[in-house]
């Protein structure tokens, strides 16, 4: 049976390298609404150029733009199951999520939270780079575990050694500021749609403090997946 699952974290929490291991032990679909976005605009489609300034600035792409585009990508993987990453980010777009689930017949099982200060978020995004083959593959200047490799003296990915870059809004400190006020705001943010689906019930939450090791953490979460 399909396992769905959402992953919730700020950003620098570990949430996409995590979702990655996860998404390997259910064999399942990994959807990043962040990097949909961003390979529309790398593939220079009318929606990427639409979301293109929202992103580089740190701001919410709007919801009549977001919430088609995830919810149409989850009907596509419901056979096979799905780990959503970075969707939702706000309340409202929480509500429209709950109720696209429950028509589509589309049960969550499992709401996973990563826990983490706010600097110290901050400090792990600005060190986090991209592989330009696979969006699975993390890479970190900081962290042991997942350090970019050196070849033919610049650092290359230590998966598949393909090229490296970072993200223009990860280096840029307004930018993180501003996704940091989205995800921590209790009220209409990302913490009022944690707080949603955890009230909502159904799902098992699985809330896991961030600060510790890449391999503590995914040991937490997997002690508590079935
Ligand atoms: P991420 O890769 O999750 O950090 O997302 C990068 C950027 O994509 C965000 O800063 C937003 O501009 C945009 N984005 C990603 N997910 C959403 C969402 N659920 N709602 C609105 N904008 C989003």
């Amino acid at each position: 049976m399909a396992v769905n699952i959402l992953a919730f974290g700020p950003n620098g929490s570990g949430k996409g390298t995590q979702g990655a291991i996860v998404k390997e032990k259910y064999n399942i679909d990994h959807i990043e609404s962040g990097a949909i976005f961003r390979e529309h605009i790398k593939g220079g489609t009318e929606l990427g150029m639409k979301a293109k300034a929202f992103i580089e600035r740190g701001d919410l792409v709007p919801d009549e733009i977001t919430i088609p585009m995830v919810l149409e990508t989850l009907k596509k993987s419901k056979a096979k199951g799905w780990l959503l990453d970075g969707f939702p980010r706000s309340l409202a777009q929480a509500e429209a999520l709950d109720k696209a689930l429950k028509e589509a017949d589309m049960p969550l099982n499992y709401v996973i939270e990563i826990l983490l200060d706010r600097q110290i978020a901050k400090d792990r995004i600005m060190g986090r780079r991209l592989c330009a083959n696979d969006n699975n593959h993390p890479n970190h200047i900081a962290f042991e575990a997942i350090k970019p490799v050196e070849k033919d003296g610049k650092l290359v990915c230590r998966v598949c050694g393909g090229d490296l870059s970072a993200r223009a809004d990860d280096q840029d400190e307004d930018a993180i500021g501003k996704r940091h006020d989205i995800y921590y705001d209790e009220k209409t943010g990302t913490m009022a749609a944690v707080n949603y689906f955890k009230k909502a019930g159904g799902a098992k939450v699985i809330s896991v403090d961030g600060s510790t090791s890449i391999k503590a953490v995914t040991e937490t979460i997997m002690s508590q997946l079935a």
